[in-house]
């Protein structure tokens, strides 16, 4: 049963988004913007709910008919628009154009979220636009943005802005620790997911970690002698989506960030891989601080490349080759300031 205590933190956004159930006064479209797995699609499905409730107050009551067809995904009033593939097409747009032109079949209000709002093509959010500028009546768009790109800025002034942003690490371990989860499994969860409930609970899934093992395998190859072990793991890599391939990347970064503070001798609290002191003190005892610090910005350069167009198989053996090739060097100082972590 969706509640709106389900949403940890965001109190201003959450204040701002009941304010408008209970005074009945929604905005024609509202753009729930903020980092992914944040909490920003959990709203949107809760204020959909509260506009579509038959309850007096405290929208969703989640008894009512209303209540009960949209929790099945069967409330005639209500739909969903998500990316086809890698982008939101006009065609999708089109056909929500024509669900959008009939009259309610139950009350009064007709909902529409609209996921990874920003993946829409420009076809297609010039087409959402005309809806946007004459809204039919009694029609709620809400569009669920993340920050990976800009919206079109003629649908970002037509829709009233509420802003998602990470939790605060204590706020989001405390969270996780009310849920049952182990206070060591929350904190590395916490702090891996930059203070997002949703990428939090994906850590703490089964196989949750499996990118940052993956990572921490890697790592692990660069020490063995010979470029073999490094091959036989990247080989690994071979056949996974290039967002797959960042997300490993970016764990990487955040061990040898853990790497930094350990050689470094910072304080452990401030580790993010706190599940793997062992192995970092390994890592740490092969790898300087200034050999991390420019392995970072090497990782680093690399998620940009292949996020950008960059062939992600040759940028990752190029990147693997630097790798062992800084790992086998032995660097005494790198200026700091230069790879702010
Ligand atoms: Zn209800």
């Amino acid at each position: 049963m969706l509640n709106w205590n389900e949403i940890i933190g965001h109190e201003a956004s959450v204040r701002i988004l009941r304010g408008m159930l209970l005074a009945d006064r929604m905005p024609h479209a509202l753009l729930f913007t903020g980092p992914a797995g944040i909490g920003k699609s959990l709203a949107g499905k809760l204020l959909a709910a509260g506009i579509l409730c038959d309850g007096d107050s405290n929208r969703p009551c989640g008894f009512c008919q209303a209540c009960i067809m949209y929790n099945r995904t069967a409330h005639p009033d209500f739909t969903l628009v998500r990316p086809d593939g890698r982008a939101i097409k006009i065609d999708q747009i089109r056909a929500l154009q024509h669900f959008a032109a009939l009259a309610p079949a139950v009350g009064s209000r007709r909902v529409c979220i609209i996921e990874d709002a920003e993946l829409m093509t420009v076809q297609a959010a010039n087409s959402l636009l005309k809806l946007l500028e004459e809204p039919p009546p009694g029609f709620v768009f809400i569009l669920v943005a993340g920050m990976a790109q800009p919206l079109l800025p003629t649908i970002l002034s037509r829709c009233q802005k509420i802003q998602f942003q990470p939790l605060a690490a204590n706020t989001l371990v405390q969270a996780l620790i009310a849920r049952g989860y182990a206070p060591e499994a929350a904190n590395v969860a916490a702090r891996l997911s930059g203070g997002r409930m949703g990428a939090a609970l994906g850590l703490l899934a089964p196989d949750g970690l499996l990118a940052r093992n993956t990572a921490a395998e890697l790592l692990d190859s660069l020490l063995d002698s010979g470029m073999e072990p490094v091959w036989d793991r990247a080989l690994r890599l071979d056949g996974l989506e290039t967002k797959e391939v960042v997300g490993i990347l970016g764990f990487l970064v955040y061990l040898l960030r853990d790497v930094v503070l350990i050689a470094g001798r910072y304080s452990e609290h401030l580790l993010y891989n706190s599940d793997c002191i062992p192995r970092l003190n390994g890592w740490a005892a092969n790898w300087s601080e200034g050999q991390s610090m420019l392995a970072i910005s090497a990782v680093k350069n690399t998620i940009r490349a292949i996020s950008g167009n960059a062939n992600t198989r040759l940028a990752v053996e190029a990147l693997l080759i630097n790798l062992k090739d800084l790992a086998e060097k032995e660097i005494k100082y790198v200026d700091s300031s230069r790879y702010p972590l």
